[in-house]
């Protein structure tokens, strides 16, 4: 049986390469069209997270043009995720696909995940087949990032990146997971039923530049790991249990040392040395919890994840030619 899909594409000041995008997800869905595979009101969703370029007007001529395009512009820039999540929330058809706009996720890949949907796949997760054209260090915090999810106890995809199809009775049971802060790499694979994967290589971004520096890289990981995980406060509970239990072999050595031989233990270094240790460790441990009681301060407040400002739609002619 067809299916009609919907293909949500996050776009943060991608004018750039919108146009491509557009040209190769028609293209693409036209002839998985032509096949038989999905129904002609399949459509692309572009969800303009804020830009400050010319994106929105770009996804409205897309629209006007009759393109099977959908455009939804969100109030201010909310980020990549929650960008990823108002699509999802709200895009219409049997399954959904969500795609980077910087075409450095293969399209041709979206026919291979329709075909394992329609396998009785829920949720395909793409992957990526090979890393060279991300750069030494992309691929180096990368690696890093998985290894310290996968210390944590977190359960996550290795290569894949938010390119994935997710069927509606998934994308329905994702949105039971009320968090605010919902990293989608961590949470996808929560939700069960079958899943699968697709080989696809990764290109190099078409044109523009990463949202993602550094330091959004490390913001992401830290909200990865303290929303998916309490790992680093047993990790400070184990630390506390050790240094007290150091500390406990330390003063009886010292106490023996004193009752049993001539000698005191002399020098500043044993008072000084551990305060400075135990000060910053304390510090430390603090800055961790506080992590936590933060999260707890936000999600409490439950604000919304994001704010549509306008939605952009052809009823009639947005079909697939
Ligand atoms: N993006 C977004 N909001 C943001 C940052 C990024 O919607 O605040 C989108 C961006 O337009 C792109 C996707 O998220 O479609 C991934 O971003 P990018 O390609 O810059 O990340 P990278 O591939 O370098 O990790
Ligand atoms: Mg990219």
């Amino acid at each position: 049986m067809t299916k009609q899909i919907a293909i949500v594409v996050p776009c943060y000041n991608e004018e750039a390469v919108l146009k491509e995008t557009m040209r190769r997800l028609n293209h693409e869905l036209t002839s998985l069209k032509d096949a038989g595979k999905i129904t002609r009101d399949s459509r692309v969703y572009f969800v303009d997270d804020g830009s400050h370029d010319k994106t929105w007007g770009i996804i409205n001529e897309f629209v006007q043009t009759g393109a099977p395009a959908i455009g939804i512009k969100l109030s201010r820039n909310r980020g990549h995720q929650n960008a990823l999540l108002a699509g999802l929330w709200i895009a219409k058809g049997d399954a959904v696909i969500t795609i980077d706009a910087d075409l450095q996720d293969d399209v041709a890949a979206i026919g291979k995940m329709i075909d394992e949907f329609d396998c009785g796949s829920d949720v395909v997760y793409g992957i990526r087949d090979s890393r060279e054209t991300d750069t030494v260090f992309k691929r180096l915090t990368a690696h890093t990032f998985y290894k310290l999810l996968t210390t944590c106890g977190i359960e996550t995809v290795y290569d894949h990146a938010d390119y994935r199809l997710l069927s509606r009775r998934a994308v329905e049971a994702l949105k039971e997971f009320r968090e605010v802060n919902l990293y989608l790499r961590g949470i996808v694979p929560l939700i069960g039923f079958k899943s699968s994967s697709v080989k696809y290589d990764r290109a190099k971004r078409f044109a523009g530049e990463t949202k993602y520096p550094l330091r959004k890289m490390v913001t992401l990981a830290l909200e990865a790991i303290t929303s998916l995980s309490v790992a680093p406060l047993r990790l400070i509970s184990a630390f506390g249990f050790l240094l007290s239990a150091a500390s406990f072999a330390i003063t009886f050595w010292a106490i023996g040392v004193r009752l049993f031989t001539n000698e005191a233990i002399p020098g500043w270094a044993s008072t000084v040395l551990p305060i400075y240790f135990l000060g910053g460790l304390q510090l430390l441990s603090l800055g961790v919890i506080g992590e936590y009681v933060g999260k707890i301060y936000l999600e409490s407040k439950s604000r919304p994840r994001f704010i549509v400002e306008a939605v952009s739609e052809l009823r009639e002619s947005s079909r697939l030619k």
